[in-house]
């Protein structure tokens, strides 16, 4: 639990771009070790009169590609791998519920174009989570609970502002189902998100008075797990509270960018991605999951 709470700093924690190598701490790797074995082979034959001097560019280039194909692993996978087959790391999927895609009562733009993307990446991932949003009936949430309100005004509530939405995700309702094309059998937990009446819950962590606990950062701390990967919907909302507390409790943070969509509800967009980048969240893509 300590190494995980008091561990700002490692590789894992380095920001996106920054080239790295074996003088920042990193173990050797078999690609360094390649290249300086490819490094003296050429030498040895170009002065040895057996390598003209196309083929030193040759050679040169090929050295490049080595080098390159180190950063990328490093940048990319700092573990040298793909980040789903750590066990160390896990994907949240988020809200892939029958209310969120089209035809549902909160449906997200183009959501149902994330399904087959999620499970493809869920696909790489040895430990995923699911979430569910699952509201009691009249939850604080709903503008059909505050007289006089309607759908997407935001009011405050004791513990903050609070965007009305219109009743979604009703506990046991077939709005509050995943989607039937949702196929991620190994999933190992479901978290259920938003279940207290008097408070709304965007964040897989911690619900939006921001002290009630979900659970989730006790169970993947209690299976040592570190790292973070997001995706689903909606990226302004519960992906981008999600991946914010996760950031801000000690797990390296990322969001699969291209299996998520967003509501985009008065610029809450390019807002989430500021707070999220701010909180040290990195952006990525479905291919980044692969080596
Ligand atoms: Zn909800």
């Amino acid at each position: 639990m300590f190494l995980l709470a008091g561990r700002p700093a490692g590789p894992f924690r380095r920001p996106l771009g920054i080239p790295t190598g074996p003088s920042r701490g990193d173990p050797p790797a078999p690609f360094t070790k390649l290249g300086f074995v490819a490094k003296t082979t050429i030498e040895g034959a170009y002065r040895g009169g057996h390598l003209a001097p196309q083929g030193v560019h040759c050679a040169a280039s090929a050295l490049f590609h080595i080098a390159a194909r180190r950063t990328f692993m490093t940048d990319r996978h700092p573990r040298g791998r793909a980040p789903g087959s750590d066990p160390r790391s896990v994907l949240v999927v988020v809200d892939l519920q029958v209310d969120f895609l089209p035809g549902g009562a909160l449906a997200v733009p183009g959501g149902h174009e994330v399904l087959g993307l999620c499970n493809r990446a869920a696909a790489t991932f040895r430990n995923v989570v699911l979430t569910q949003d699952w509201h009691p009936p009249g939850h604080a949430s709903f503008a059909s609970s505050h007289s006089g309100r309607v759908p997407f005004e935001t009011i405050d509530l004791p513990y903050g502002p609070q965007v009305l939405w219109p009743d979604h995700c009703v506990e046991d309702t077939p709005g509050a189902r995943f989607s039937a094309h949702v196929d991620v059998p190994h999933a190992q937990l479901i978290i259920r998100k938003g279940v207290h009446k008097g408070i709304d819950s965007y964040s897989t962590f911690y619900e939006a008075d921001r002290t009630t606990p979900t659970g989730l950062s006790g169970y993947l701390r209690d299976k040592g797990i570190d790292t973070v990967y997001l995706a689903g919907l909606a990226t302004d909302f519960c992906v981008a509270w999600s991946a914010v507390d996760a950031a801000r409790h000690g797990f390296a943070t990322h969001v699969v960018d291209d299996c998520c969509r967003a509501i985009d509800l008065d610029g809450s967009l390019a807002k989430a991605w500021a707070d999220m980048t701010a909180a040290g969240v990195r952006q990525v893509r479905l291919d980044d999951l692969a080596v």
